[in-house]
């Protein structure tokens, strides 16, 4: 089997799908605030065009598919797609970020149709911040979501937060308590500058604060399995099965381990969060190609991955915000 390996010798296992780029939040930190502008309904994959990418690519070597967005679950079938490609050979790991609130909904059905883990975001558990970030009242409903997605045996379930200078900086120790308390594994992500003019370099909280942060509200030793199969440094409070970690794509960037490769909602696929090299795989798709026929299109994203990003010199250079590019 052909392994899709960089120029820098990096093994990509890893593809993160878009499954839609409209969003029902308008994260400011994610979006601009007019949101993105529509796709045309024909432009975007077809559930079964994106199946046919996993699957040359499961054929490749990838394993692990994260389905993200804009907001999966807004996509009308998202289940069905669910259903698909966790019956794609080679596919190992099915997973999905979201912000939770179409979670209660859908969670007992996304389990029985083979996703395995889930991530919900989450940035303040105050419903007034919730409101000024994303510019919606139903803060409440995100919290339904994660009970949701406990409750149908999602294990784990993971709560990614971006970390924020004035803005969240103050909850860091909240969300640790929180997440021990209900059996949540945290993420702390550091903010970064992709497509919107939110972001400042002082908005940024360096992993190094954030943990000290964190560790006001519980003692975090260094978890057993490391940081192996994640970009995240990983940590253990003692006597709890929660996990707390810290994503430093500034701080301490892991581009030298990176194992990803990004599909966009409209058929594009993307070496590298934030560079501006995309690579048309719609086209080969229409026309019919499948499997070993898409070799090239996966190679010649394989050439053009950069060694590295300069995020932490200020702004990316794809011009698509991070609802576009899947996070
Ligand atoms: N709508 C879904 C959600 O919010 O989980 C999936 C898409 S969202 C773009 C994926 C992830 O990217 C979320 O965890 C979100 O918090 C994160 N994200 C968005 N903008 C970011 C930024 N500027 N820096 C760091 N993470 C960001
Ligand atoms: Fe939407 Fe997720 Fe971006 Fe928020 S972070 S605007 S929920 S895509």
């Amino acid at each position: 089997m052909p392994m899709l390996t960089d120029q820098f010798g990096r093994k990509i296992t890893y593809l993160r799908v878009s499954v839609t780029d409209r969003c029902n939040l308008r994260c400011r930190y994610c979006m601009p605030a007019a949101g993105v502008p529509p796709k045309r309904h024909e432009d975007l994959l077809t559930f079964e065009e994106i199946a046919a990418v996993v699957a040359a690519g499961a054929s490749f070597g990838i394993t692990k598919v994260r389905l993200t967005g804009g907001e999966p679950l807004l996509r009308r079938g998202a289940v069905d797609l669910v259903r698909l490609l966790a019956a794609v050979p080679g596919v190992a790991d099915l997973a999905l970020t979201t912000n939770g609130l179409l979670l209660a909904r859908h969670a007992a059905e996304l389990k029985a149709a083979g996703l395995m883990r889930v991530n919900v975001s989450l940035d303040t558990l105050r419903a007034d911040r919730f409101a000024a970030m994303t510019g919606s009242d139903d803060w409440r409903g995100v919290m339904a979501g994660i009970d949701a997605a406990l409750a149908a045996g999602f294990a784990p379930v993971k709560l990614n937060v971006v970390a924020i200078r004035g803005y969240n900086d103050d909850e860091v120790a909240d969300f640790v308590r929180f997440a021990r308390d209900k059996g949540l594994h945290l993420r702390f992500i550091e903010f970064m500058p992709v497509g919107n003019s939110f972001w400042e370099p002082g908005k940024v909280i360096p992993t190094k604060e954030v943990r000290a942060l964190a560790e006001r509200a519980a003692a975090l030793v260094p978890a057993q399995n490391g940081n192996a199969g994640d970009v995240a440094e990983l940590c253990q409070m003692p006597g709890s099965a929660a996990t707390v970690g810290f994503i430093s794509p500034l701080s301490a960037k892991f581009c030298r381990r990176c194992n990803r490769l990004r599909l966009t909602a409209d058929g594009f696929l993307k070496p590298c969060l934030a560079c501006k090299n995309e690579i048309d795989i719609k086209v080969p798709v229409r026309r019919g190609l499948r499997g070993d026929e898409l070799k090239r299109v996966f190679f010649e994203a394989m050439r053009l991955k950069p060694r590295a990003h300069s995020m932490e010199e200020g702004a990316a250079e794809s011009p698509r915000c991070m609802a576009e590019v899947g996070g």
